[in-house]
């Protein structure tokens, strides 16, 4: 079962896998598996997310493709056999059969799936079929210079504990049983610095402890020269964040929301009465 390995913190957004697969499929044909790309078409897209707010924002990034879905909504919405699995698990659109049937293209949750209006045709990622059928490697995955695109075999990583990265799946509360790996996906932080009481100075070396409040997990940091601390791939959630200085009276933030990435900004610490 073919699938890809998308290591989504090694992405660093230079396109070169997007380029490749305009230069494979645009103006080729390799019906039956796949017609030429319309335009404006990306069947491998970089979703680029800010996260944060004010002067601790960072860019994530996830490469999207179509997750070849073991329960693929596409495969039930097509009619007369317009869209069908290979053996090697890679979910093909017939560019004949799948004239007119717009409800294939509606069906994918993952904004997958594209409309060519010249040919009146889905179109999507087809992992290369064309190209797997001669032995060799998606385009995507030979253009990418960090290795954050790989091929694999779905069957190598059953056991996700052998692992040293665990593998996750995009969005998989949308129940479709996304066959596409992912590790490093983005994750929420917080982050933030500590200051005196009058905000004159920052302070070092402060003990910053977060714990999720309902499933307890704890997460520490020191704060560095600058008085700066981050804790990053955190439990979305929410927290208890405790500081605790030499000198310093302890000072806890309850209830703080960490379900998407969380700026403190700055805290102030005054010095033990
Ligand atoms: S991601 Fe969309 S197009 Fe791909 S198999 Fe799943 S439902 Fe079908
Ligand atoms: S080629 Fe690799 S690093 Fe570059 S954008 Fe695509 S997935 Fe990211």
């Amino acid at each position: 079962m073919k699938t890809l390995l998308i290591n989504a913190g090694k992405c660093i957004d230079c396109r070169n896998c997007q380029t490749a697969c305009k230069d494979e499929f645009c103006d080729n044909d390799w019906s039956p598996l796949a017609a030429p790309q319309g335009p404006r078409q990306y069947w491998i897209r970089i979703v680029n997310e800010e996260a944060g707010d004010g002067d601790r924002v960072r860019m994530q990034r996830v490469p999207l493709v179509c997750q070849q879905c073991a329960d693929a909504p596409c495969l039930a919405a097509a009619a007369d056999g317009a869209a069908y699995r290979r053996a090697d698990g890679v979910v093909i659109f017939d560019p004949e059969k799948a004239q007119g049937q717009r409800a294939i293209m509606d069906a994918c949750p993952y904004g997958a799936v594209y409309w060519n209006e010249a040919r009146n045709i889905p179109q999507k990622c087809t992992l290369c079929a064309h190209l797997l059928d001669a032995g060799r490697q998606p385009r995507c995955v030979t253009a990418c210079p960090t290795d954050a695109l790989r091929l694999v075999d779905a069957a190598d990583y059953a056991d996700d504990a052998l692992l040293p990265q665990p593998i996750e799946r995009l969005r998989p509360e949308l129940g479709t049983g996304p066959r596409v790996l992912y590790q490093d996906l983005p994750r929420p932080f917080i982050a933030g610095e500590t200051c005196t009481g009058d905000g004159a100075a920052v302070l070092p070396g402060v003990k910053v402890t977060a714990t999720h409040q309902v499933l307890g997990r704890v997460y520490e940091a020191v704060t560095d020269e600058f008085g700066d601390f981050s804790l990053d791939g955190v439990e979305p959630g929410y927290y208890a964040i405790a500081f605790e200085g030499a000198g310093l009276t302890r000072k806890t933030l309850s209830n703080m929301d960490a379900r998407e990435a969380l700026n403190v900004g700055s805290v102030r610490l005054y010095p033990l009465a």
